[in-house]
């Protein structure tokens, strides 16, 4: 999927505003959404579109993409609307993406809007540092949060008595209420939600008194979470549902853990890639040998081949990171910086004077092309 054309698949323009990508992933969803399209190609085409709208859609991984081809600094970018599963569901900021959503399914959901009024519990934010290992590999941690959730003893319902309920002054048990609104064209009757009720259409008789009649109580939940290999300084892991309760009806809020990793001592992380400079004595560069270097999996010795020069970059194949939610590993990229000695005596500085006379200067291509390109 890395090389898509976003831009296309979205059918705008490389120069749109982000109110025209907006829009057209708006149409595009739409149509393709499998709830509404059934048609075979649907379900892919609607994923292609949610690809592109969470790159495009974010102006800091748009401009990743224009620049280097992937929304980099995101590596699994591309998998949002094919994630799945409820538990480790990532996003890469913004808000916009649900946002987005809600619109469509207030539109299409028709029914679901009506009546009750079903509530959503408030997010939770909160923040984790991760060891470089621990981001690395994956891993799991108890965290403990302060949140609300559904009273104990009233069930959420925020009665003494489960049972004792009484159909609401305000609008009669239906849950809605009409009031007249006076303008410049006339008076107008609009129908919204029975604020009193919330929409439920009874109220209580008496409060229950853990939680004073508000459904939802205090608490410190600890909970376990995982944290898969390859999660990287800067985003966030989302876990739906453990968020705060709502009052009453209504779904839980998410917990959005904020990850920051530890640096490594010599390594550092580029995605997938790991990267390092090796400072070697120029006399290992120019004769090559063996050198330790630092791995995930431990050390492993690295051998410098001989005229090896200042500069090179050795890719150590499948040694970089885990590729998060893929089965693939990154590489290590090692570059070699030839270091000189702090200084030189005599004597070292005769043999040398005698190694470079030995050399000469035809035993060098790029100078003494150099030297031509000076003279002519
Ligand atoms: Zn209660
Ligand atoms: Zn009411």
């Amino acid at each position: 999927m890395a090389n898509k054309d976003y831009y296309s698949v979205l059918g705008v323009d490389k120069n749109a505003s982000d109110d025209e990508i907006k829009s057209a992933y708006r149409r595009l969803a739409k149509k393709y959404h499998p709830d509404l399209n059934k048609t075979p190609e649907a379900a892919e085409k609607f994923k292609d579109i949610n690809e592109a709208y969470e790159v495009l859609g974010d102006p800091k991984k748009r401009a990743n993409y224009d620049q280097f081809g992937s929304a980099d600094g995101n590596p699994f970018g591309a998998g949002g609307g094919a994630g799945g599963g409820g538990f480790g569901d990532f996003f890469g900021g913004g808000g916009s993406f649900s946002d987005i959503f809600s619109d469509i399914f207030s539109a299409f959901g028709g029914g679901r809007s009506e009546g009750r009024v079903r509530e959503r519990g408030q997010d939770i934010v909160t923040s984790i540092s991760l060891s470089f290992e621990e981001a690395c590999f994956g891993c799991e941690k108890t965290i403990t949060i302060g949140k609300l959730e559904k009273c104990s003893a009233c069930k959420g319902t925020g009665a003494k008595d489960a049972k004792e309920f009484s159909v609401c002054p305000e609008c009669n048990g239906t849950g809605r209420v009409r009031y007249q609104q006076n303008t410049l064209f006339g008076t107008t009757i609009r129908e919204a939600g029975c604020p009193k009720c919330n929409g439920s259409g009874r109220v209580i008789k008496e409060k229950c008194p853990s939680c004073n009649g508000k459904g939802t109580q205090r608490v410190n939940k600890t909970i376990t979470v995982k944290f898969p290999a390859g999660i990287d300084d800067g985003q966030t892991l989302r876990m739906r549902g453990e968020g705060n309760a709502p009052a009453r009806e209504g779904v839980n809020g998410d917990l959005n853990i904020k990850i920051s990793v530890r640096p490594h001592k010599i390594l550092v992380r580029k995605g997938s890639d790991l990267l390092m400079d090796l400072y070697l004595p120029f006399t290992t560069t120019i004769l090559g040998g063996k050198v330790t270097i630092p791995t995930l999996e431990g050390d492993y010795t690295l051998t410098i081949p001989e005229l090896t020069a200042s500069g090179t970059v050795m890719r150590l194949k499948g040694k970089g990171v885990k590729v998060l939610n893929k089965d693939s590993h990154g590489d290590l990229l090692v570059t070699i910086k030839s270091e000189m000695p702090k200084s030189l005596d005599k004597a070292t500085k005769a043999k040398l004077q005698e190694v470079a006379t030995n050399l000469g200067d035809n035993s060098y291509t790029k100078y003494t092309n150099y030297l031509k390109k000076l003279k002519s």
